[in-house]
């Protein structure tokens, strides 16, 4: 993650560079399609990176089309109890927070998909009797597409721990670049893990009942992450206007709309990124990023 005082650094050299997540309180939203077309829009006279932290399902490479070539696994540190010396006091079982490691009496068991690799377990034990060992749970990956910079993480099927492998996407971060992050949907763990550090979130909804609901989630999240916010609402005309109106009444500044459109839809559907598709929308992008600069 980028330091907070690297943050400042580049707010006071005046750089319009800017770390921006594109989240939304739910899944369908059409949050990589703002994450994409924002990129592309970006690339013609800005170095860009975009970071697919969504690992569960990283989509963002269908429209940028990168050439990933490197590859590095993520492991998270397993504990390794070495019998000989454990005298079962049960002091790691207590520690652990996650009920990942239990003790019966002259038995000690380990569950490693539950374990959040947090080392408390081996730091505590009186007896030096744990070790750790590294589980692979994922994979980074990198790649370019023109001036975009590709960083994606991929979660192994079955594996439940999403936010190691955020950050270690986020490691890639380069502060001399303008920074989009593809946020997992929803508002747990990945998401902060995904989001904290940003210059701005950008939360993307739809206007409907269930958009509304999950955008009040996202914004309290936010509200206590202490990131500044705004919305772009996807799908407008839909002809409910609570969205609209719950984003005034809170003083949320909306960005950006884009309608609901059968075109924009089948250039989704395609993998077509908006930008190319309908180049139009390169301008409104921009517009969108220097609306950001302007609230940063
Ligand atoms: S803390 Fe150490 S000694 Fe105690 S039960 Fe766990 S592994 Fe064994
Ligand atoms: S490393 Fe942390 S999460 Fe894993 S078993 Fe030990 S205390 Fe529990």
């Amino acid at each position: 993650m980028l330091q907070p005082e690297l943050l400042q650094m580049r707010h006071e050299d005046g750089e319009r560079s800017m770390i921006i997540s594109v989240a939304s309180g739910k899944g369908g939203t059409g949050k990589t399609l703002v994450a994409t077309s924002l990129a592309l829009s970006l690339k013609v006279d800005n170095k860009v990176q975009l970071l697919d932290c969504d690992v569960e399902e990283p989509n963002a490479h269908i429209f940028i089309k990168p050439d990933f070539n490197h590859k590095e696994q993520v492991f998270v540190p397993i504990p390794k109890v070495d019998e000989t010396k454990c005298t079962y006091c049960g002091k790691c079982a207590e520690v652990c927070a996650y009920n990942a490691i239990a003790v019966m009496l002259k038995h000690i068991l380990v569950f490693p998909e539950l374990c959040h690799g947090c080392g408390a377990c081996s730091y505590l034990c009186p007896e030096s009797a744990i070790s750790e060992e590294g589980k692979e749970i994922g994979i980074i990956e990198t790649g370019n597409s023109g001036n975009i910079v590709s960083v994606r993480g991929k979660l192994n099927v079955g594996e439940a721990m999403a936010p190691p492998i955020i950050r270690n996407v986020k490691k890639h971060i380069d502060p001399e670049m303008s920074v989009i992050i593809d946020v997992p949907p929803g508002t747990s763990c990945p998401v902060i893990e995904s989001i904290k550090g940003s210059d701005f979130c950008l939360l993307v909804t739809e206007p409907t009942p269930f958009g509304l609901n999950d955008l009040n989630l996202a914004v309290e999240v936010l509200k206590k992450l202490g990131i500044p916010y705004g919305v772009v609402i996807n799908r407008t005309g839909l002809a409910d206007e609570k969205v609209n109106d719950y984003c005034h009444s809170e003083g949320i500044p909306v960005l950006l709309t884009i309608p609901l459109d059968i075109k924009i839809a089948n250039l989704y559907s395609k993998g077509i990124p908006l930008v190319e598709g309908i180049p139009e929308w390169q301008e409104r992008f921009r517009e969108l990023f220097n609306k950001i600069g302007e609230l940063v």
